[in-house]
C-alpha cells in the first residue's frame, strides 16, 4: 500500500534498523523502543491487522511468530522469556495498519497492560 510506513520501510524508502528479512517477512527495531529488545515483525504483503488475516494467510502468520521466538532467542531473551504482542485497531492500541508483532524483552514485562 503507498501510503502505509511499513509498506515504504519494505520497500527501503524509510530506513530501518534491520533485524531479520526473508521473502515474505521483515523484523526491525522499533524506532521508539518500550525495552532493552523491542522489535517488530511484519509480513511484506500488507495485511492491515489480525482481524483481516485471510484464511489463506494462517501459515505465513505461524511462520512469523516461529521467527518472532528464534530471532528473541538470538537477542538473549531465551532464558528470561519476552513478550510477543499484536495490538489491534483502535481499542487494541494500532497505530499502524499494517499487521505487526512487537518483541518485547531484556526486563520484566508488568499485566495487565493500561
Ligand atoms: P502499534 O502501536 O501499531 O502496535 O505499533 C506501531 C509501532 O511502530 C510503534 O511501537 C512505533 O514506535 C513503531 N513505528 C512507527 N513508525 C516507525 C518507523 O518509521 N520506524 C520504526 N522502526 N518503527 C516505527
Ligand atoms: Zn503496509
Amino acid at each position: 500500500m503507498s501510503d502505509c510506513i511499513f509498506c515504504k520501510i519494505i520497500k527501503g524508502e524509510i530506513p530501518c534498523k534491520k533485524v531479520y528479512e526473508d521473502e515474505e517477512l521483515l523484523a526491525f527495531h522499533d524506532v521508539n523502543p518500550q525495552a532493552p529488545v523491542h522489535f517488530l515483525v511484519i509480513p511484506k504483503k500488507h495485511i492491515k491487522n489480525i482481524m483481516e488475516l485471510d484464511a489463506a494467510d494462517t501459515a505465513l502468520l505461524g511462520r512469523l511468530l516461529f521467527r518472532a521466538q528464534e530471532l528473541a532467542a538470538n537477542l538473549g531473551c531465551s532464558e528470561k522469556g519476552a513478550r510477543f504482542v499484536i495490538n489491534c485497531k483502535s481499542d487494541g492500541g494500532q497505530t499502524v495498519d499494517h499487521l505487526h508483532c512487537h518483541v518485547l524483552g531484556g526486563r520484566f514485562m508488568t499485566w495487565p497492560p493500561g
